[in-house]
């Protein structure tokens, strides 16, 4: 079995972090912006640049700030009789081109006050088949963090040619764990980090009060231990995904 650093005195040598926030960490109530909570993540990843670490952050969110946006303009064009019939399905890709825009424009405006530039990545699973768009992601990625700016990734749903709700038959990766997970790899990072709205992995669903929290996962130990419960309802990847991404 793999020796386990419990320390994480690993850390000291880290100098390239990949940091994912997922829907649930970016927004709050009624799908609307999490501003305090994704303010803090944006200071603690100014002072990281600022301390000379490399940061790069995959953000959700797009999907779920676009179907808020979408929703509450559906409202307030909609009269009286219009809201008695049955509203109109959002298209997943539509809510995703929307809300991408307004999810760049916060961490625009966030990290502006902080004095960090911010840069606008966006990716589909099929790029990463193509060793040339690879070669030049590592690049341009290379030349951002040699200028202190910060890469903000998100998968291009509007452009995805996978069906909704997101199927993956061939693809490499179906949600950003798994993308964050990739571009770590990709990009040599020292680090990948995977924010979430629980303390950790759990033995089985957080809300069940006999799940134990694990402190230091060890894929041959733990992985026949682990009842996977729902996943959240935003979002896509859930802990399966973080697990695997990280296996
Ligand atoms: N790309 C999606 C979004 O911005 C999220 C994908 C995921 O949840 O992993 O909303």
């Amino acid at each position: 079995m793999a020796e386990v650093d419990r320390s994480r005195a690993f850390a000291k040598d880290v100098r390239r972090i990949v940091v994912k926030v997922g829907t649930a960490v970016v927004t709050g109530k009624q799908g609307r912006l999490a501003l305090a909570r994704l303010g803090a993540i944006c200071e603690q990843l100014a002072a990281l640049n600022s301390d000379g670490f490399e940061v790069i952050l995959v953000s959700s969110g797009a999907v779920g700030l676009g179907r808020q946006r979408l929703r509450y303009r559906q409202l307030i064009n909609s009269s009286f009789a219009d809201l008695q019939k049955p509203q109109m399905e959002l298209d997943g890709k539509v809510c995703a081109a929307v809300g991408q825009s307004s999810l760049m424009a916060y961490y625009e405006t966030m990290f502006d006050k902080l004095d960090v530039t911010v840069a606008q990545m966006l990716v589909t699973d099929s790029n990463f088949s193509n060793k040339d768009f690879k070669k030049q992601l590592c690049e341009t990625v290379k030349l951002m963090l040699k200028m202190k700016v910060i890469p903000v990734f998100n998968e291009n749903d509007a452009i995805s040619t996978r069906d909704a709700p997101y199927k993956d038959a061939t693809g490499i990766f179906w949600d950003n764990d798994s993308l964050a997970a990739l571009l770590s790899i990709e990009l040599k990072a020292d680090l990948l980090i995977l924010l979430n709205d629980v303390e950790g992995l759990y033995t089985g669903p957080p809300s069940d009060p006999t799940s134990k929290l694990i402190h230091t996962y060890i894929k041959e130990k733990h992985k026949d231990e682990i009842t996977f419960g729902d996943k959240s309802k935003v979002g896509r990847g859930g802990m399966t995904a973080k697990v695997e991404s990280c296996s």
